[in-house]
């Protein structure tokens, strides 16, 4: 925890990077007690807010974020003292490590006091959570995986539906039971677990019984950084479009940032000659329950999501990396998006759309880098997207694309017949 407050006479506003996730973490906060909400939807305001206090150097998620908290501490009921924001953070070169810098600046500047952040950290695996709230890293894994698989069912059925909006309705009232499972809490842990895998069971009847289409469309990978890729307002409701012109995405989600974050933590510790400690054995201890807990939530989506699976082994995204930018060396969404590309690829997409926002790092390196992947996947169609908060001809970008992936697929249908 970043700021010295007691969060139990607190109001914490959870930052949705993702609707569902976020308010999945908002019900994990009043489990334990916690008088938590999320922040409203972004909007126009957001935008003019945030570039209101930017130079316009920054990246479109740092005015975005800036906007929608402003928006929070310009209400008539803010008060400092007694408000506090959840917000995932991160070090090192990327801007991201200067998020919380900025909004410090601009909220004593404007006047409304020391801003209260609540900011797990990237690189201790968000473990700095436990210290205060001992059930909050594992609870928090649940949201993450919970709302990471009613995202990846409503990609997956919403193409198809019969019914428009069916899906939407089977997620949101999906999320709603699965957060009011989260906070009711259990007397175990294991219950609470088993609660929560029951109510995403019933979601996947309730998507199940879903009238959809046989139709054959394009599957496209979704991959890039984390914020623009999953969050609706930055991507202008990228894969929502990409469904209107034709074709079904596939999501990166959270789940692979923390993996992500996992590995990161056992190679830095190598890099320590901690191959063999405590810290070591606590690593993989955690891994382990967290893949374990993972199973038991995906239990239930088994069927629906057949065909959709995420690697059982983040190692293996990395390898696919390792000849266009070494794990070891690179680190960032850059890497992910690279060797999840692959993985893409060889799972059946027929295509893969990179979403960054403007002049980030990671679109740039690994937009440099996917002529060359293009061409050793047998021309598998690659596009990098950039968003900076201004509307773009997003439909007709998608609709070529998907005429690519679609030229792709006929093609190797037809090298698997010959
Ligand atoms: S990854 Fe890119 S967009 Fe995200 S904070 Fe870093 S520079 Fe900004």
């Amino acid at each position: 925890m970043s700021a010295p407050l007691s969060l139990r006479t607190t109001k914490l506003w959870v930052y949705p990077m993702t609707d569902g996730a976020a308010q999945g973490m908002a019900a994990v906060w009043r489990a334990l007690g916690v008088d938590a909400e999320v922040i409203p939807p972004s909007d126009t305001e957001t935008l003019a807010l945030g570039a209101r206090h930017t130079s316009g150097d920054e990246c479109l998620p740092q005015r975005i974020t800036l906007g929608d908290i402003l928006k929070i501490a310009r209400r008539p009921d803010y008060s400092p003292g007694r408000t506090a924001f959840f917000f995932a953070t991160a070090t090192g070169p990327c801007r991201f490590g200067q998020y919380i810098a900025l909004f410090r600046q601009v909220f004593k500047e404007q006047g409304f006091g020391e801003l209260q952040i609540v900011a797990p950290n990237f690189d201790d695996s968000y473990q700095s959570l436990g210290r205060e709230f001992a059930d909050l890293p594992r609870l928090g894994w649940w949201a993450v995986v919970g709302s990471d698989l009613l995202q990846k069912a409503l990609h997956r059925v919403r193409p198809y539906e019969e019914i428009p909006g069916a899906a939407d309705r089977a997620y949101q009232e999906g999320l709603e039971t699965f957060c009011r499972a989260m906070e009711r809490g259990a007397p175990s842990r294991r219950q609470h677990l088993a609660g929560l895998a029951a109510a995403l069971a019933e979601t996947a009847e309730r998507f199940a019984r879903i009238p959809v289409r046989e139709e054959a469309r394009p599957l496209i990978g979704i991959v890039g950084e984390i914020f623009c890729r999953l969050n609706t307002f930055s991507n202008q409701d990228l894969i929502r479009r990409l469904e209107r012109c034709g074709g079904e995405a596939w999501l990166s989600d959270i789940s692979e940032w923390i993996w992500y974050a996992n590995d990161c933590e056992a190679r830095e510790l190598a890099l320590q000659g901690r191959r063999i400690s405590f810290a070591m054995l606590g690593a993989k201890l955690r891994d382990r329950v967290q893949r374990d807990n993972e199973h038991v939530l995906w239990h239930p989506f088994r069927k629906l999501l057949r065909g959709r699976e995420e690697t059982d082994s983040l190692g293996e995204v990395l390898e696919n990396a390792r000849p266009y930018l070494p794990p070891d060396g690179v680190s960032g969404e850059m890497v992910l998006s690279v060797g999840k590309a692959v993985h893409l690829w060889a799972h059946g997409a027929h295509g893969v759309i990179d979403i960054n926002p403007f002049s980030c790092m990671n679109g740039i390196v690994s937009e440099a880098i996917y002529p060359r992947l293009s061409r050793d996947l047998e021309c598998f169609p690659i596009k990098t997207v950039y968003f900076d908060g201004k509307p773009t001809a997003l439909d007709r970008d998608l609709e070529i694309f998907l005429e690519l992936a679609r030229g792709y697929r006929m093609q190797s249908e037809w090298g698997n017949q010959s």
